[in-house]
């Protein structure tokens, strides 16, 4: 949590609001107009448990700690930083070097958001973030099917997997309503995964769903489609493959659907080249192509030597411990396969 923000105070004024002295209401709009000149945040749902609550703030912070180390990155890179450049985002032109700084600048303005307690007073370029799907309505015989009393609106997402999280980590949508903040929807099966994996966590996780869905996910790894850098900090690059599709990320897409993840799709769409009015979208427009540059920045900060294809290798004394943070960790898994 940044605590330089002033959003936990507006959350104290607001909370009162039923005593509020001309003095108090002086403080509010002050602090309120704070808020309007760029103190935006993300608000963690009380959908979340204060367990959940803790475990994503740490995320978060390590989410904003990563892209301001990328940011540099892009910015003045050293010659393994531009060598990664070039992996994920091919050769240098002016439109995807411009484009592409538009994300990396919209994540670094995000990494400077505080965090508001209350979503009462929520902006457009907040972000809400929600650890269950409890809230949405299903609604029988309209397309989507979906409502989502929060935002107001129905839900692009038509099938009950995709709502449900049966086969996502997470995701994240832009209401069209201008007035509505962005959502970041973390899986339930997928937080409980992540917290399972930080041993800060694992002893204050309910055991829950997680097993069956993380074994998915294990075949997932294990299969053809991933590389080794792909599973390293999984749960703090989704956060900032979804904080890359919200309206301060620059809303981007995952180009391709599904074919748009990885590392090894992303080295492919990362020398796509077209014309700005084709509509055709390029790893500036990728979301995970950012996750990715922005995570393997990390690791190269860590003296790791990233290769062109996925693989890293650590200095010898950080091996150990970077081998903990890689999910997923098969036996625990399979240990819990009752599910
Ligand atoms: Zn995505």
């Amino acid at each position: 949590m940044d605590t330089k923000r002033p959003t936990n105070l507006i959350t104290i004024v607001r909370s009162e609001r039923n005593s509020l002295s001309f003095a108090m209401l002086f403080v509010s709009i002050l602090f309120l107009g704070l808020h309007a000149l760029g103190g935006n945040a993300y608000h963690l749902d009380n959908s979340c448990t204060d367990t959940q609550k803790d475990f994503l703030r740490q995320g978060f912070l390590n989410a904003f700690n990563m892209i301001q180390y990328a940011n540099l990155a892009w910015a003045t890179p050293n010659p393994a930083q531009q060598q990664l450049k070039q992996w994920l985002f091919g050769p240098d032109d002016v439109v995807t070097r411009i484009r592409a700084g538009q994300t990396l600048g919209g994540l670094d303005r995000i990494a400077g958001y505080g965090e508001l307690d209350t979503a009462a007073g929520i902006q457009r370029d907040d972000i809400r973030v929600y650890c269950n799907t409890d809230r949405l309505k299903f609604k029988a015989g309209v397309k989507p099917k979906f409502y989502d009393p929060d935002s107001q609106e129905l839900l692009s997402i038509t099938d009950t997997g995709g709502i449900m999280c049966s086969g996502s980590l997470a995701y994240a949508w832009v209401p069209t309503n201008p007035a509505m903040p962005s959502i970041i929807q973390i899986c339930p099966w997928f937080l409980e995964y992540g917290m399972e994996k930080d041993p800060q966590f694992q002893s204050r996780i309910e055991p829950g769903i997680v097993a069956r869905l993380a074994l998915k996910l294990d075949e997932y790894i294990t299969g053809k489609w991933y590389t080794p850098i792909d599973l390293f900090g999984l749960f703090d690059k989704v956060l900032v493959h979804e904080m890359t599709h919200t309206r301060a990320g620059m809303e981007t897409h995952d180009v391709n659907g599904f074919g748009g993840y990885g590392w090894k799709a992303c080295r492919k769409l990362s020398t796509v080249r077209e014309p700005v009015t084709s509509g055709i979208m390029g790893p500036e427009r990728n979301a995970d192509t950012f996750a990715l540059f922005v995570s393997a920045c990390n690791l190269q900060s860590r003296g790791a030597m990233v290769q062109e294809n996925g693989t890293f290798t650590l200095p010898p004394a950080t091996k150990a411990k970077a081998r903990r943070a890689m999910a997923p960790n098969p036996s625990a898994l399979r240990a819990r396969r009752p599910f």
